[in-house]
């Protein structure tokens, strides 16, 4: 018998011991990976191995050395990236598309999944217009969104750049405060970095949307041809919204590409307080959200939206395959989840994007969105919004702290301040590295108007006011001590 026949039926039990010990690890109470004198990479870092061990032992290998230490990101304490832990409902079904949807062809459940969930992405955050491929992150995301924007920009100049490349300079409108990813989707566009402009901001880090017109008009002049205006729904840094109507309408007055780039904050407009801020996203040709940040799915999963799916394909498709399309029968165009004949590969996402063999990911948000519904999504969208507004209040009363900028979204910029300290930025970085190095509250530091700020980002499921709260009181105490003025 073949060793993994002899392994079938097992993987209830090895699955159950594995869960027992990521159950122990969610509880943080091991020692950190990188506390010292703790031999973890001796056991791991060994040459390649002639004989194998059994899967018994890589169970056990997993559970005593691997997983106990893992990544702090999953901490509820950790607010630095604005990736998260997977909630358990990510969790379950990653592990079950693993096993039972290596692809995401043909007709079966987890492809219907696949569309179904992107259509509930889209109602969701008011794309209906819209159709959606996922893909690994933001930054594939994004260089989709950009992929089509190019195509769309071109094809008014009558040439197809798929096919034919680029013959031209162009330009993609964006803000300092954007994601570097619009830098890099530029190059491997072949328009190269130096093709994406920064627009100047307002204070707050908002596109100001009368330099943007002067940019367009002044490229213009130049023969350089504008190619996307790229508005953030929830920039990096700070979680600031572009003016998204302004911005919106200058893209249809000047046939311009309008790509909104949500990957964190498109899921703030569940928070009905602000949800007026994203008016102008209905002017959007493309909006990405990445599930792997505030949604909660496992890392791996990002969406982007597009009104017409065929302009990806003409982006991004690959040429003829005899082996692949001999064999089944690709849904053309927009078709509806497929429900037709056993030969159907189905919807064809590898010609949307710039994966063939991908995991299913649509089970995965199918599953956060299943498990809590638009109402509980919302619910933790709100807690989070509300924990920087906490974290705001107090510091903008606190006589040691100092607010750098109203939260917008659940990212609140602070710092601490004394006058016995002249170089507040250095002293910062002190509470700042003490705070990674006691590695429960880790959030992460960033440049405000010329101050170094005190960022943390609250996306993750596990995460709550208290810890906010705690936060709070360790920067108040390490920077006490620091400062002397304890
Ligand atoms: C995180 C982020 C990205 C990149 O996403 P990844 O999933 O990390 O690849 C792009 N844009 C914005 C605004 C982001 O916050």
């Amino acid at each position: 018998m073949s060793k993994d026949l002899a392994e079938s039926g097992r993987l209830q039990t090895l699955l159950s011991r594995l869960g027992a010990g990521l159950d122990e690890y969610l509880k943080f109470k091991h020692p950190d990976a990188l506390h010292p004198g703790y031999h973890w990479r001796q056991y791991l870092d060994i040459p390649l191995p002639k004989q194998g061990i059994g899967i018994d032992a890589v169970t056990d290998e997993l559970l005593q050395h691997v997983i106990p230490n893992g990544s702090a990101v999953p901490r509820p304490g950790f607010t630095s990236f604005i990736t998260t832990g997977g909630t358990t409902a990510a969790i379950l079904a990653a592990t079950a598309a693993s096993v039972a949807a290596p692809q995401r062809y043909t007709l079966m459940a987890f492809n219907l999944l696949e569309e179904l969930s992107l259509q509930w992405l889209a109602d969701m955050f008011g794309l209906q217009s819209m159709k959606g491929v996922y893909s690994s992150g933001g930054s594939v995301a994004n260089l989709l969104a950009l992929g089509a924007a190019r195509q769309f920009a071109f094809e008014q100049q009558g040439r197809d750049p798929g096919l034919d490349g680029v013959d031209r300079p162009v330009r993609i409108y964006a803000t300092e405060e954007a994601h570097h990813t619009v830098q890099r989707s530029a190059g491997v566009l072949g328009l190269g970095r130096h093709a994406v402009f920064a627009v100047a901001c307002d204070t707050e880090g908002r596109m100001l949307p009368d330099a943007l017109r002067h940019a367009i008009a002044k490229d213009r002049q130049a023969g350089i041809l504008p190619m996307a205006i790229v508005g953030n729904a929830g920039t990096t840094n700070r979680g600031e919204i572009d003016p998204l109507r302004a911005l919106g309408e200058i893209a249809k007055e000047e046939n311009i590409w309008f790509h909104v780039d949500g990957a964190y904050g498109l899921p703030g407009m569940l928070d009905e307080r602000i949800r007026h801020l994203y008016q102008g996203l209905e002017l959007a040709d493309s909006v990405i959200t990445d599930p792997h940040k505030w949604l909660g799915a496992s890392v791996g999963v990002a969406a982007t939206f597009v009104r017409d799916r065929e302009l990806l394909k003409r982006a991004f498709m690959q040429e003829p395959a005899h082996y692949l399309e001999g064999s089944v029968e690709s849904v053309e165009g927009d078709a509806p989840v497929p429900e037709h004949s056993l030969n159907d590969f189905g919807i064809p996402y590898f010609d949307y994007g710039v994966e063939l063999s991908s995991p299913s990911r649509g089970v995965v948000v199918w599953a956060l969105i299943r498990e809590i519904g638009v109402s509980g999504m919302a619910e933790r969208i709100r807690r989070h919004n509300d924990m920087a507004s906490k974290i705001a209040q107090v510091a903008s009363e606190h006589p040691h702290l100092e607010l750098l900028q109203k939260p917008t979204l659940s990212i609140c910029c602070f710092r601490y301040v004394s006058d016995k300290v002249t170089d507040l930025d250095g002293l910062n970085r002190r509470i700042h590295r003490q705070l990674l190095q006691e590695n429960k509250n880790m959030p992460s530091t960033t440049i405000v108007n010329g101050k170094l700020a005190i960022r943390p980002c609250f996306v993750g499921a596990r995460t709550e006011m208290s810890h906010a709260d705690a936060l709070v009181e360790d920067v108040l105490r390490i920077g006490a001590e620091l400062s002397g003025s304890a």
